[in-house]
């Protein structure tokens, strides 16, 4: 026998049942895309690998060590898998100019790549779900796209999670803050860990973001970006919290929230639950003014979110909010292969009319007995039986039979005879 093949470590099939709840979870996120006024967008899954280097910054996690970066064999390009959908998004609309005409608002859907340790929660090949903002500079768009996520835990009926803001300032501010930083943590080096004290003059900041208990102290009592803030990034920051406090959205203010990407200015902000515990972030972003310069467009501002589908589908799962799986509205019983040319006919005028059935596959042997088909069309859970029996066909008609006793316990309805020529006449009795 030949060796078996696995998927990759960290990478994930995902297979009926659960694929069902993908498929529903994407909807609710298109629909709420819709009201929102969001548009779709596709970037390609391969980018340059400068892209996120000069994108994400090269002291982050995410470029340091977590890329599926490679060289092409046939022409020796320079390539990485998407870490994440920001900076291909922004590459696109540099590339094709895409605010020539105004603000874009735009979202995606699709499989992220980190090279991380698989756990729960945290996968290789992963999923996110985000919304870019482009060429709105106004804490306005900023609270739109936070109503937005809000709307959506509350079409899933998710409930504990809460949110986090922040504010990063501008660069010029983020630079005398970073002065004040480095001395503090340089009068402390003795209590830095090892990566602290290489990021401590390539990228200080990101210590804040520290997971290290016995860093905790040091890092509590640095100084803080808030501190440092001028007045504009202030007024920023304080129109933002008005606004979601007019639309009553309760916030954390978390002066160490800095987000892993460098492309972040003013408005950042996550979304934590504790139903899932140490992943517990489901939903992160913020405003990336700098960008669009920054990997060679012109100066355009941004805001964005991405949220983790795995998270968001584990958090449903936790809190119950999964739907039930589909079921066919009919299973088809054919028991002689001979009846298969009609029944084929009707099934397939049954599925025009929005009709869903499954049709019993027999094989090359034969349909199999009337026992075992009535079992899978239970084990099916579909709501009805069409049974294309040898007497019924003769009369030009085909057995409706109810498998299921309706909600409200009273019994199933009794089985009619439906006139084979006409389908459409009947499908309304079958649809969901
Ligand atoms: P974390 O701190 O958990 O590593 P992050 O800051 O790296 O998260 P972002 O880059 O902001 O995450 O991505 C946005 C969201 O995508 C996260 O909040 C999370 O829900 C999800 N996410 C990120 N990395 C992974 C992963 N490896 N597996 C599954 N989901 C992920
Ligand atoms: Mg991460």
């Amino acid at each position: 026998m030949a060796e078996k093949l696995s998927a990759v470590k960290g990478m994930n099939d995902i297979a009926p049942p659960d694929s069902a709840h993908w498929e529903w979870l994407e909807e609710r996120i298109r629909e709420l895309m819709r009201r929102y006024g969001y548009r779709n967008f596709r970037a390609p899954i391969v980018e340059p690998t400068a892209l996120f280097v000069r994108g994400l910054g090269e002291v982050t996690d995410i470029v340091e060590k977590e890329m599926y970066a490679f060289e092409d064999k046939l022409n020796g390009e320079h390539l990485t898998l998407r870490p994440e959908g920001t900076a291909g998004v922004v590459r696109a609309a540099i590339e094709h100019n895409l605010t020539y005409d105004g603000g874009k608002r735009l979202y995606y859907i699709g499989p992220m790549f980190r090279h991380e340790r698989p756990q729960r929660g945290r996968y290789r090949q992963f999923h996110q779900a985000g919304v870019e903002v482009l060429g709105f500079n106004g804490p306005d768009v900023d609270t739109e796209v936070i109503l937005m996520a809000c709307d959506l835990w509350a079409d899933l009926g998710l409930s504990d999670i809460g949110l986090e803001i922040n504010s990063l300032g501008q660069p010029a501010e983020r630079l005398a803050h970073r002065q004040a930083l480095i001395t503090h943590l340089e009068a402390h080096a003795g209590l830095l860990d090892e990566d602290a004290r290489r990021r401590l003059h390539s990228n200080p900041l990101r210590i804040l973001d520290t997971k290290n208990p016995a860093m905790q102290a040091v890092v509590e009592a640095a100084p803080r970006l808030m501190d440092f803030l001028g007045a504009d990034s202030l007024r920023h920051f304080d129109t933002w919290r008005n606004l979601l406090e007019k639309q009553g959205v309760a916030y954390r203010i978390n002066p160490r929230l800095v987000r892993g990407m460098d492309y972040y200015n003013l408005s950042v902000f996550e979304f934590v639950t504790g139903s899932l515990g140490a992943q517990g972030t489901v939903c992160a972003g913020g405003r990336y003014d700098g960008l669009f310069a920054q990997i060679g467009g012109k100066p355009t501002p941004a805001v964005g979110w991405a949220l983790g589908v795995e998270r968001i589908l584990e958090l449903l799962k936790a809190q119950q909010r999964l739907p039930v799986a589909p079921v066919p509205d009919a299973y088809a019983v054919i028991p002689d292969a001979a009846a298969l040319p009609t029944a084929l006919g009707v099934l397939r005028t049954l599925r025009q009319q929005g009709v869903s059935v499954l049709m019993h596959a027999g094989g090359a042997e034969g349909m199999g007995s009337m026992k075992s088909q009535f079992k899978k069309a239970d084990g099916s859970g579909a709501r009805h039986a069409l049974i294309f029996g040898e007497q019924e066909l003769a009369q030009g008609m085909v057995a409706l039979k109810p498998l299921r006793a309706p909600a409200d316990g009273a019994a199933p309805a009794a089985q009619t005879l439906q006139p084979v020529a006409d389908p459409a006449a009947w499908a309304p009795l079958l649809r969901g």
